[in-house]
């Protein structure tokens, strides 16, 4: 099995290397994104203590991931990425929207480098391989921290000319990748909004901002990120050993259904990650109740062969 030991500073698969100027906001916004609902969170617990935990935040934040997410595993992952199956257009569009509310990046950008993932997958030009840096056990953390949420710093854009072309002739994909920025910040207004319509105080609007906002979005990230890090680890690879993808049970719930990555990594367009018995995928059935209403077609479920590939 070939570890990734070094890669050169832009590959040619890479978009031009952006400004500094641009290089520095970029950055910062990623450390805001990154670092800031953890300290949001650090402040916040020990003011709220007690009396700022509602059960209505609550279920606006469970709500909340589950759109969210589901927009990330069904849109933008299974969808967009690898077309797994044919959406009618409206369909297209709320996919995209609620995927782009989850703020893990416009869809165009997030397409693009989930699609060079699985071209490089633990290969050089990865852009997020835990085994970058080797097999020793401090070249495996590193790279581990550098899968999970260190590759967000790098400076090495993805082409989408190159890896989404599809996307950038698609007028709706195109306003929708623009309007990032507003689906980004409706993400968090929505909760405050409701939060206050709800209680009726701007404290109940902030208490449902910090849970359904902040906090929804900071947990979501880390089961995104952790689809990259912990799934490239630890698990089983009962499917492929053409790179290191895992199918890791524990993360299933969480992550709709992406955590079967063994899997998804052999068949990328299966509409189904979970695709053993007992192998929880909610992204497949919700694909599956689309697909009985008529809003998508031409669904790639997993075929018998692909099925008998697997070593139990
Ligand atoms: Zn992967
Ligand atoms: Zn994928």
């Amino acid at each position: 099995m070939t570890t990734v030991v070094a890669r050169p500073s832009r590959p040619p698969e890479t978009a031009v290397r952006p400004s500094r100027g641009s290089i520095f906001a970029s950055r910062l916004i990623t450390a805001l994104l990154v670092i800031g609902p953890v300290i949001a969170l650090g402040v916040a617990i020990p003011l709220l203590w007690g009396h700022a935990v509602s059960l209505p935040d609550l279920i606006l934040a469970v709500v909340l991931f589950f759109v969210t997410g589901h927009g990330i595993a069904i849109g933008f992952h299974r969808l967009f990425t690898h077309s797994s199956f044919t959406p009618n257009r409206p369909l297209k569009i709320v996919l995209a929207s609620i995927g782009s509310m989850a703020i893990e990046g416009s869809i165009i950008g997030w397409v693009a480098n989930h699609r060079r993932h699985h071209m490089f997958s633990d290969q050089v030009g990865d852009p997020h391989s835990p085994h970058r840096y080797g097999t020793g056990a401090i070249a495996q953390t590193r790279g581990f921290f550098y899968a999970h949420v260190g590759w967000l710093f790098s400076v090495d854009t993805t082409s989408a000319d190159r890896y989404a072309p599809d996307l950038l002739g698609d007028p709706d994909l195109v306003v929708v990748s623009r309007l990032f920025p507003l689906f980004a910040i409706a993400s968090l207004a929505v909760p405050f909004g409701i939060g206050w319509l709800w209680a009726g105080t701007l404290a109940g609007a902030l208490t449902a901002l910090i849970w359904a906002g902040v906090v929804r979005m900071m947990v979501l990230h880390h089961v995104t990120w952790s689809v990259n890090s912990i799934c490239h680890v630890f698990g089983r690879q009962p499917f492929t050993q053409k790179d290191r993808s895992r199918n890791f049970a524990p993360l299933a719930v969480l992550s709709f259904g992406e955590s079967w990555h063994n899997f998804h990594h052999a068949h990328p367009s299966s509409a189904r990650h979970g695709a053993l018995p007992r192998q929880i995928d909610t992204s497949a059935e919700l694909i599956r109740i689309f697909e009985r209403l008529g809003w998508a077609t031409r669904v790639r479920w997993p075929t018998a062969a692909q099925l008998d590939g697997a070593r139990r």
